[in-house]
């Protein structure tokens, strides 16, 4: 995997919620109504989980 941009960065961590777990931020996808959107990564950037819907 190549390294991210800054612009990556941006786009794929800074901008984005962070959640402790994996199940965090799919409770979080349940309460803003993504639930059909239900995935979560875990950011190697910053080692917290992110949704991957937007
Ligand atoms: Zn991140």
């Amino acid at each position: 995997m190549k390294k991210p941009t800054r612009d990556e960065r941006q786009r794929m961590c800074v901008r984005k919620r962070r959640y402790r777990t994996q199940g965090d931020a799919l409770d979080a996808a349940l309460i803003l109504g993504l639930a059909r959107q239900r995935t979560a990564y875990l950011c190697p950037l910053c080692r917290l989980w992110h949704l991957s819907s937007n």
